[in-house]
């Protein structure tokens, strides 16, 4: 645990040192839960809402991208079910007045549990080697079956007790359960509330007038609301996606965590709209098409996770997480819902308009079903981060720090570096910097000893250095370095450009989605 923890300041402080994230108005101490990209995060950040928009709007001919404003009539979110339901459930411990969420304290638990079936696992492989069958040991060695039904057990009492809104059963759990205050130990629980995690504003100068507003807390109402508009406009036909990226609001009871649980985010959500009946089919297909997007950027199969849904939101009939393994552990990253047609038909009941598509191979009208993905910007920027930060022992003994960024999402694709500051060096590599920058963003440095160049570099996850020296005034050749295998590679200058393009253009990295 000292170590997740230890990885995870690593992963803030990093962030911060190399101009990542920034806390928020710091220089007030900041806001609580709220960050800042810099000027290296605010171009990864671009990165991955780039590619997350090619790989879903530009590569499929039937889906298209909207922007949808923050503001909405507030009607909507009554339709939607945010205004009645959007609730967390809540406690608050009467000693240190720290307020949780009661269902993730539990999960918490079922977590530690979890962990121990994880030990036994990793125990038992070491025994048997190649032999090892997992499936066999988990259903069978009985501290991990018992381990299993505990865990099973709490979850679906969690479960039905949230369903039934019985939030008295709730607090039981937790007491029975002995779940104390993380922070403190204290057990001194008061009963559990719903909380409506919307922030409010108002519309408007007088105060007889001003209309009450919510800051949008999902993209998703945005794309509803304008589906129709969409579908006659573009002459789409079932089923077309609508997609879009944008910042949503919560006040999220404990926003904690970093950049992982903020109040505000941003969402790249995706509706599919579907024939009634095909949501199975269609569910299949988005859950492996989003998987494999995550794959294609190369950070480890063994990162991601599907956690289906036993407990389904109000307005779905099938749900799953695609989880990754953040510093803290397996976790939420993205969303694939089967919504039913419940947002349109909300829509059309609080709007009186109709919201239903013609489909002229049936020959009739309906209200589409909607398939959903939706991931956090942020959340995914984080996954990223977190995992390309790495410490390495080098042969001589000594240690670097890397930050393995997918070249394609790297903020600074290249950084060019004359060898010393004298004999024509820096005119040669600051003629290819001006050469190279109508086509990547890249960066010049000459200051300190070449060597202390590629660790900075190497820091800001750089993923190639262009060295100018001595021989390059003789045969126009340069040194390339790859930040990972820290490789040099000899290459004329007039090469450079392809080179590096291999390397970073979206379209190699996304061609291994389709
Ligand atoms: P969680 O259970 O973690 O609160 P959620 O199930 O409420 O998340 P959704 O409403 O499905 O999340 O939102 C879709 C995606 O938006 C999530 O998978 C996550 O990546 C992102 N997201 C949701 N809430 C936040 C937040 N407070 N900060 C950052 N990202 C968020």
């Amino acid at each position: 645990m000292a170590n997740k923890d230890d990885q995870f300041k690593k992963v803030i402080s990093h962030a911060k040192e190399y101009g990542y994230i920034f806390p928020s108005s710091e220089i007030y101490d900041g806001l609580s839960a709220v960050y800042d990209y810099a000027q290296n995060g605010a171009e990864l950040k671009k990165n991955i809402r780039e590619y997350w928009w090619k790989a879903m709007v530009q590569l499929h001919d039937n889906i298209v991208g909207i922007d949808a404003s923050i503001f909405m009539h507030p009607t909507t979110w009554k339709a939607s079910g945010h205004v009645d339901a959007f609730n967390d459930p809540m406690i608050d411990n009467k000693d240190s007045k720290k307020r949780y969420r009661a269902d993730v304290l539990v999960e918490d638990y079922v977590a530690k549990i979890e962990a121990k079936i994880d030990k036994e696992v990793a125990k038992a492989k070491k025994r048997f080697g190649d032999d090892f069958d997992k499936e066999q040991f988990v259903s069978t060695h009985p501290r991990v079956v018992k381990y299993t039904e505990q865990a099973n057990a709490i979850l679906k009492r969690l479960g039905q007790s949230l369903e039934k809104e019985d939030l008295a059963d709730v607090k039981a759990l937790i007491e029975e359960l002995g779940i104390a205050d993380p922070d403190t130990g204290s057990k001194n629980w008061t009963d559990v509330k719903q909380f409506n995690l919307m922030f409010g504003t108002k519309l408007g100068a007088s105060a007889d007038t001003a209309m009450d507003l919510y800051l949008r807390p999902e993209t998703a109402q945005g794309i509803f609301v304008n589906f129709l508009n969409v579908q006659k406009t573009g002459r789409m036909k079932i089923p077309f996606g609508i997609a879009q990226t944008g910042k949503a609001f919560r006040n999220e009871i404990v926003a904690r965590q970093f950049i992982f649980r903020m109040r505000e985010f941003e969402q790249m959500e995706m509706q599919y709209f579907i024939k009634p009946g095909s949501q199975k089919e269609w569910y299949d297909y988005w859950k492996e098409a989003r998987l494999k997007w995550h794959l294609s950027l190369g950070m480890g199969k063994d990162n991601y996770r599907f956690h289906d849904h036993e407990k389904l939101a109000h307005y779905a009939d099938a749900a799953a997480d695609i989880e990754f393994k953040f510093p803290f552990g397996f976790k939420e990253l993205e969303g694939i819902h089967s919504r039913t047609d419940f947002d349109l038909s909300q829509h059309e009941e609080f709007s009186n308009k109709k919201l239903q598509y013609f489909d002229p191979e049936e020959n009739k009208s309906y209200v589409p079903y909607v398939l959903e993905t939706s991931i956090g910007l942020d959340r995914m920027f984080l996954a990223v981060f977190s995992n390309s930060l790495q410490e390495e022992e080098l042969e001589n003994g000594t240690t670097r720090t890397v930050l393995k960024l997918p070249a394609v999402l790297a903020p600074t694709k290249v950084a060019i570096l004359p060898l010393v500051k004298k004999a024509g060096l820096p005119e040669i590599a600051k003629k290819i910097y001006e050469d190279l920058k109508w086509d990547f963003n890249i960066t010049y440095d000459e200051k300190d000893a070449v060597g202390r160049r590629y660790r900075r570099q190497d820091a800001a996850g750089t993923p190639f250095c262009v060295t100018v020296d001595h021989d390059t005034l003789e045969d126009n050749t340069v040194t390339l370095r790859h930040r990972d295998t820290m490789e040099q590679k000899r290459v004329k200058i007039e090469e450079l450009r392809d080179l590096v393009d291999q390397e970073v253009n979206i379209k190699h990295w996304l061609k291994k989605v389709q």
